[in-house]
């Protein structure tokens, strides 16, 4: 029983040391092949769908195939189906290029599984972990050490946040929810935030009419007076208001809120500061550039994606705070199931998530080859691409919408040109390059943003060419 099990799917689910070996350095191999193929050709995808719709459907699962056609065949799909933000001229949505020391951490993760769920059980990881996040925490400027967790990305590290700033402000909210708050609990945002955070009002049960649009100022930034203004009123009708985000490096624009005025604010009112830097707080690495993130050590928390600017592979955020007490007071809980209950230190009494997978091991091991030098270069890399592009677009008279310290171009084309809704799908076409359309200011704008610590001048030539030849 036991044999025929091993033989049939025993070898291929668990296999031999040396037939692992085989198939990984098949992999690996293939890999490195689809990899140098992809940098040569198109961006989007390049398949039938139909053909690619047939073949997944005919995977029933009752037959089995061998693994050798299953890897390869997953290869071609993914080398044919995506669009490839590894691509040299993928000017997209802040998606990296993934560093190799992430990549390897992701496979020495998938290798021994741990589960960070406990202290107990992984006490390696788990101090890992807590090591980067305090590191983070002081190069970002925290006078006092910082606590805090690694989560899937921004969305669930912004939500951490307004579930800390709610418990802060009523303690009886993790019991009775918003009903123990006198009005409907509101926190403020600028009209240029990522719009997770209507999503996260909505999990956090205080509804989307929750969230405070700020008016912004012209240029892509949170107007103080405006919030000032919006949070007198709010108070005037009976309205709770809760905390101030202030986004440091817009998704769009790649636009800083005025942290120190937002951070005087929320003193003032005796609000939660939250900073969401998902993507621009990896500006920190840079001695040069770190000064347009000053005031982000005056806030309650930070949200800073790792699987961003610091190019790990993908479901990798970090939540910060300064605030020893303020993750176990919102998440604790003790489960006798559990092999450890340490109050504050097992992750499952601190966090959103229960089990947790080792995704800190992609940032420690990033960090740690070519340290805060290296990621500081890494970003002025790709600011100075940034402005080699709108050197570029310039010349050939386009406009440009912002003005961003950090690697994400908004521009738009001389007049009399096609309609700007239809640059990334004429791009996307010939296969050139990958941009999106934005919305700036409430202005329509071609989105390019330097995502790819690969990408050349060359590159940006192409870019400028193909949208030349577009409009
Ligand atoms: C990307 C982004 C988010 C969302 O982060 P995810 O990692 O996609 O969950 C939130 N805020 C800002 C400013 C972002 O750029």
């Amino acid at each position: 029983m036991r044999k025929d099990y091993l033989s049939d799917s025993g070898s291929a689910l668990f296999p031999s040391p040396p037939e692992r070996e085989k198939w990984e350095d098949w992999l690996t191999r293939a890999i490195i092949g689809a990899r140098a193929r992809i940098s040569a050709g198109p961006v989007t995808p390049n398949f039938d769908i139909n053909v690619f719709r047939e073949e997944l459907a005919a995977f029933d699962f009752d037959t089995t195939r061998p693994m050798e056609d299953l890897l390869s065949w997953t290869i071609s799909q993914m080398e044919h189906g995506l669009v490839h933000v590894t691509h040299p001229r993928y000017f997209g949505l802040f998606n990296p290029l993934p560093t190799f020391p992430a990549e390897c951490a992701d496979r020495i993760a998938a290798a021994f599984n741990p589960q960070l769920a406990t202290w107990t059980t992984s006490p390696a990881a788990v101090e890992i972990e807590a090591h980067v996040i305090r590191a983070v925490g002081q190069r970002a400027g925290f006078k006092k050490p910082t606590i805090g967790c690694f989560t899937t990305g921004g969305a669930e590290a912004n939500f951490t946040a307004l579930l800390c700033a709610l418990t802060r402000h009523c303690p009886d909210y993790s019991m009775a929810g918003v009903r123990a708050f006198s009005g409907q609990p509101v926190f403020y945002v600028s009209k240029e935030c990522h719009l997770a955070w209507l999503k996260i009002a909505h999990q956090a049960g205080i509804g989307r009419s929750g969230v405070r649009f700020v008016r912004t100022d012209g240029t892509g930034r949170l107007d103080p007076t405006d919030l000032q203004g919006l949070i007198t009123a709010d108070r005037g009708r009976g309205q709770v208001p809760i905390m101030i985000v202030a986004t440091a490096g817009t998704t769009n624009a790649g636009m800083i809120d005025p942290l120190h005025s937002c951070a005087r604010i929320a003193k003032n009112e005796q609000l939660w500061f939250h900073v969401d830097a998902a993507w621009g707080g990896a500006l920190i690495a840079s001695d040069d550039k770190r000064e347009h993130l000053a005031g982000v050590e005056q806030a309650d928390s930070v949200t800073i994606d790792a699987h961003k600017w610091f190019s790990t592979t993908m479901g990798c955020g970090m939540f910060i705070t300064p605030h020893s007490s303020a993750l176990s007071s919102t998440f604790h809980v003790s489960a006798e199931f559990m092999p450890s209950n340490l109050e504050g230190v097992d992750p499952y009494t601190t966090s959103i998530q229960w089990s947790r997978r080792f995704v800190g091991l992609r940032l420690f091991l990033s960090l740690a080859a070519v340290g805060w030098k290296g990621f500081g270069r890494h970003v002025e890399y790709a600011a100075k691409m940034a402005e080699f592009l709108c050197e570029q677009l310039r010349v050939r008279e386009w406009s440009i919408a912002n003005s961003s310290f950090l690697a994400v171009i908004c521009a738009t084309p001389p007049e009399g040109s096609l309609a700007l809704e239809r640059f990334p799908e004429y791009l996307s076409e010939a296969g050139n390059a990958w941009i999106s359309v934005a919305t700036f200011e409430g202005r329509k704008v071609v989105r390019a943003c330097i995502s790819n610590a690969l990408t050349s001048k060359a590159d940006i030539e192409i870019l400028v060419q193909s949208l030349d030849r577009a409009r």
